[in-house]
């Protein structure tokens, strides 16, 4: 049977006890959360019924700071699948070393089928639920898959009334007019260009005649393409969303193609077309192109053991969360792929994040260079750090981030000592 998501995190956790000869003991508080809080929320929808939508707010570690992780909007969100993008969170927090532990929620609902208002109401009602143990310095939210800035801000709306006070410090990527941080909309894309650049650069490859696919293309996979191809000049052949994959050999006009999802309902690709473009039906294909790069920016899972042999990419820079499973990880390893880990790569969303909390505490605002500057320095030390320590112990890229993350995590647990 396929392992679940949360048995792909404990996977390469215990490939990383390895490294580090973590004991069991210290093991064990890594394997589990540290807080998990389910709730159900009672939604007024617009023709009168009553509908209880079930989500969570799961916090694996705090000991390096509050928690901190987006809220995903999405049928399939279920507990296994928010623990596991708890865990991950502290890993990405650790390995870019910003001082937050790692946390995650998410609502179980097709946010297609509701109105605007319905919408707010959720949000509002799952603010208030979560409400006990979030805040600026215990655990502090942000969008991820089908939240957005707007979400944010009924979310800070709704704490600040809760608490009596103005909060914007209790979730990030907010809009501006809330003080949201210039720069925060195209962190991800922004970070998981530097990942690329720093790639190729020590691969000795011109990025100029670099060939890249990425699947998924929303705010991660969308920006993402425009500035790959923008700041580096790769050119992108391939992208996909869930109405198909989208092949131009020429290379995707890839601001064109994210101006027309913008403007569809839905933000998807269906009906795009441009001079040389194939449309294949099947969302998958864009995993198979060949070229010497692949993005995956969509969601988990996407590589697995059953189609890990097809990829034809010798490089594969994960953008979504958790795209590859630990089996296909063994896969492309032993086929010679180098993979860009998620708790790398995707760092740049939650490394302006943290530059937005910042400038919320103490409130005063940062320019966008300034903002970009430093993410710039802060990614590539950690991507650095990560290819150093992988070619030190040689070993893949992803254990390496996990056991330099783990280290700083176990440091700081160890200083802080077990409570009673
Ligand atoms: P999004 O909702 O803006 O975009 C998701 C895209 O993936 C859409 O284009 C959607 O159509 C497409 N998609 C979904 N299922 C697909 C499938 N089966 N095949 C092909 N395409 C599919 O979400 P996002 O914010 O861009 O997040 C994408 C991934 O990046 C997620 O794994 C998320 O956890 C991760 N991530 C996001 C951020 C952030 O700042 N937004 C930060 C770090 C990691």
């Amino acid at each position: 049977m396929a392992q679940s998501t949360y048995e792909q995190v404990l996977a390469r956790l215990k490939l990383a006890k390895e490294v580090l000869n973590l004991d069991e003991g210290t093991f064990a508080i890594l394997c589990e959360p540290e807080r998990a809080l389910e709730v159900n929320m009672p939604v007024r929808m617009d023709d009168g019924s009553i509908k209880v939508f079930k989500g969570f707010r799961v916090q694996h570690n705090t000991s390096r700071g509050p928690g901190k992780g987006g809220v995903r909007y999405h049928v399939d969100v279920n507990y296994d699948e928010v623990k596991s993008l708890a865990a991950w969170m502290s890993f990405k927090c650790g390995v870019v070393d910003i001082p937050y532990g790692g946390a995650k929620g998410g609502v179980c609902v097709d946010v297609t089928k509701l109105s605007e208002g319905e919408l707010e109401r959720l949000t509002r009602c799952y603010t208030a639920r979560i409400a006990p143990i979030i805040g600026p310095m215990k655990d502090v939210p942000a969008p991820d898959v089908n939240t957005s800035g707007k979400i944010m801000a009924w979310m800070v709306d709704t704490y600040s009334a809760l608490t009596g006070q103005y909060q914007p410090g209790v979730v990030t990527g907010k809009p501006l007019s809330v003080n949201g941080s210039l720069g925060r909309n195209e962190a991800t894309g922004r970070g998981i260009t530097i990942a690329v650049r720093e790639l190729l650069k020590r691969l000795n490859l011109d990025p100029k005649k670099v060939t890249v696919a990425v699947q998924g293309f929303g705010n991660v996979g969308g920006l993402g393409s425009i500035l790959m191809s923008s700041l580096l000049g790769v050119k992108i052949v391939a992208i996909s969303d869930i109405t198909g994959t989208y092949y131009n050999p020429n290379g995707v006009n890839v601001k064109a193609a994210f101006e027309h999802s913008g403007k569809s309902p839905k933000k998807l690709l269906e009906g795009y077309t441009e001079p040389g473009m194939v449309k294949i039906d099947d969302p998958k294909a864009v995993l198979y192109t060949e070229c010497d790069l692949l993005v995956p920016a969509a969601l988990e899972n996407q590589i697995t053991a059953e189609n890990a042999g097809k990829i034809k990419a010798k490089n594969i820079v994960e953008a979504a969360n958790g795209p590859i499973t630990a089996e296909a990880d063994e896969i492309l390893k032993k086929a010679g792929k180098v993979v860009v880990p998620d708790i790398l790569a995707n760092a740049g969303g939650v490394t302006v994040s943290y530059f937005e909390w910042v400038q919320n505490l103490y409130g005063y605002y940062w320019t966008v260079d300034e903002v970009n500057d430093r993410l710039d320095v802060k990614m590539s030390s950690a991507f650095d750090s990560c290819w150093e320590f992988a070619k030190e112990k040689n070993i893949t890229m992803r254990i390496a981030a996990y056991c330099l993350a783990i280290k700083r995590i176990v440091d700081a647990m160890q200083a802080r000592g077990i409570f009673l």
